[in-house]
């Protein structure tokens, strides 16, 4: 096969809550620094398989998971964060009360990255992350200080200090404006052009198409396909997405 070696390859994910099937037989694969979107309604599994990636959640057995060169049947969250593999939840898991520094080299005051823990060392860290994504926001102030939009920012500069190769972002526009929406696509088009892989999950498709290299559809728990976004339309999508076709004017 020509072109690019996947960074991630996933076959045979399936997973079961109770009595829902959330993936059947899904498979799915992110080549190295491109911009990947995962669209479907609500309730198509979506986040359900990020969370299979990050090691949230094992899939049922059968599933083959193969990531930068080795191959695994499931991820746990630490196994998953050592090889790169980064998630920007939608809640942002952030720490209102500490500071821009503190939250952005949380990591490695756990211990999970080997660096120093004193605070100008953080600091640094913080400093150094935020003007790779092209941001200069005040590490000292308390991340309650700043609005939505940058502690989202905040939450990305913490995911790329790990030596994040890929990095998945549920939903990140959803409480975004227009203006902080641009600079968001800017910021994920910065980081594709340094190598880190991202796959953006979104219901707004102009922000789709306009982001992504390809994008691949679920629709109730099932893979409908992976496509190059070049050549799509917005109801195209929405057709692959609901499985129901539409006049085109
Ligand atoms: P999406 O992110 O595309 O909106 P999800 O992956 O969150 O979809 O959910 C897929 C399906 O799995 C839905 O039917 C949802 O209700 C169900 N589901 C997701 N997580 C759980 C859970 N922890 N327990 C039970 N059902 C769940
Ligand atoms: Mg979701």
């Amino acid at each position: 096969e020509d072109g690019p070696k996947p960074l991630l390859s996933l076959r045979n994910i399936n997973m079961t809550f109770g009595g829902v099937k959330a993936l059947k037989n899904v498979s799915f694969d992110v080549l190295p620094g491109e911009v990947h979107c995962l669209a479907g309604e609500n309730g198509s599994g979506k986040s359900t398989l990020i969370k299979i990636i990050t090691g949230v959640y094992r899939p049922q057995s059968g599933a083959v998971i193969e990531y930068d060169g080795q191959t695994y049947s499931h991820m746990s969250p630490v196994t998953a964060q050592a090889a790169g593999i980064q998630v920007i939840w939608q809640d942002l898991a952030l720490f209102p009360e500490m500071t821009v520094a503190e939250n952005i080299a949380f990591q490695t005051v756990l211990g999970r990255w080997p660096r120093p823990v004193n605070y100008n060392s953080m600091r640094e860290t913080a400093v150094r992350a935020l003007a790779r994504l092209g941001v200069a926001l005040d590490v000292d102030l308390p991340l309650k200080e700043y609005a939505i939009a940058q502690r989202q920012i905040v939450a990305i500069a913490r995911a790329l200090i790990g030596d994040a190769k890929l990095v998945f972002m549920d939903e990140p526009t959803a409480s975004l404006t227009q203006s902080e929406t641009d600079r968001l696509i800017g910021i994920v088009r910065t980081l594709s052009a340094s190598g880190v892989a991202v796959v953006f999950v979104s219901h707004r498709l102009a922000e789709v198409l306009e982001i992504s290299s390809r994008l691949t559809v679920l629709r109730d728990g099932a893979l409908v396909g992976i496509y190059p976004a070049t050549g799509m339309t917005q109801s195209r999508i929405t057709e692959l997405m609901t499985g129901k076709t539409f006049d085109q004017a």
